[in-house]
């Protein structure tokens, strides 16, 4: 049976978004300052990266200190969204 043909083509969107083991994103970089002496450390995502993330769920993210060998955690999350473009 053939259909009428619309303007345009219309797009469903399926599924979420499955992000990696080695979750990289160029030009951003995760900062923070050592509870203990205060030394910023940093995570270059360019290099390193979040693994395993879900889009729109923190997620649970350790920084080392190397002038005192202090662990911590932060929370980050992750959000992207792909959706059918309006023309607006
Ligand atoms: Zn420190």
């Amino acid at each position: 049976m053939a259909r009428k043909k619309s303007a345009r083509p219309t797009v469903a969107v399926v599924g979420g978004i499955e992000l990696g083991k080695r979750f990289c994103v160029p030009g951003v970089s995760l900062e923070s300052n050592c509870p203990k002496c205060g030394a910023l450390a940093e995570t270059d995502l360019a290099n390193d990266y979040l693994s395993y993330p879900v889009v729109g769920e923190p997620y649970e993210h350790t920084f080392w200190c190397e002038y005192d060998e202090e662990e911590w955690s932060v929370r980050v999350v992750v959000r992207g969204t792909v959706e059918a473009w309006d023309g607006k």
